[in-house]
């Protein structure tokens, strides 16, 4: 009989355990639906440069600085997947939008990127893909987005006239345009980089690409 009650005993703390397993599991898994993007305003990406079909259901936005490590990387990680799977295919247009957290360097490549685009739109992207290429992987904090070194990788695409992208940096020429961008981050409330807004709605982990994917996915249902 006492043994009898043991295991009962035994049996009560096993099931204890089980349940308290379950809710476990539980606040876990309403833990990560909490995780859902944040609604904000849709981004005007009229004057932002933009990669895919010009009516493409779903626009993609990048809040990027090419003196951001975590931007080289989600540019390695994350966007080859996003051009091949949806961009290519006609479904989403990516634009990017400049973000000057990185302070005059931010700036400056800012500029350049802003100039190259209003001269020489169609090497804007090659122009964009060598500047996050030519980001240290060390030392990244050390200056190296200079005048000189823009005009270097400049100089890798011969459409690039470097007299003029060196008067629009000495000139500041595309302020104008830093400037717009910089509204968007104030708008948007970005705080970090890389910041991703798929339709008006922002990303939690930029870096969660399933997650993008499903935003994605439920935005071209719903446009149909
Ligand atoms: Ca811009």
């Amino acid at each position: 009989m006492k043994q009898n009650k043991n295991s009962n005993m035994k049996f009560a703390v096993v099931l204890i355990l089980v349940a308290v397993g379950i809710l476990g599991a539980v606040v876990i898994f309403s833990n990560k639906q909490e995780t859902l993007p944040t609604e904000i305003k849709k981004i005007d990406v009229t004057v932002q440069p933009s990669l895919g079909e010009k009516d493409a259901p779903v626009t993609v936005v990048e809040f990027g600085d090419f003196k951001c490590p975590s931007c080289k990387a989600w540019g390695e990680m994350i966007y080859p997947q996003l051009v091949d799977e949806y961009v290519e295919t006609g479904k989403v247009k990516f634009s990017f939008v400049n973000v000057l957290f990185h302070g005059k360097e931010s700036t400056l490549g800012s500029i350049a990127a802003e100039s190259v685009f209003k001269r020489n739109p169609g090497v804007y992207w090659d122009f964009h893909q060598a500047l996050f290429d030519a980001q240290p992987t060390e030392n990244h904090d050390a200056q190296w987005l200079t005048p000189e070194r823009i005009l270097e990788i400049a100089g890798g695409l011969p459409e690039i006239d470097q007299t003029l992208l060196k008067e629009d940096m000495e000139q500041e020429a595309t302020m104008d345009n830093v400037k717009i961008d910089e509204d968007l981050v104030r708008e948007a409330g970005v705080s970090m980089t890389p910041t991703i807004v798929i339709n008006g709605k922002m990303m939690e982990d930029p870096f969660d690409y399933e997650a993008i994917k499903t935003v994605i996915e439920q935005e071209i249902k719903d446009k149909n």
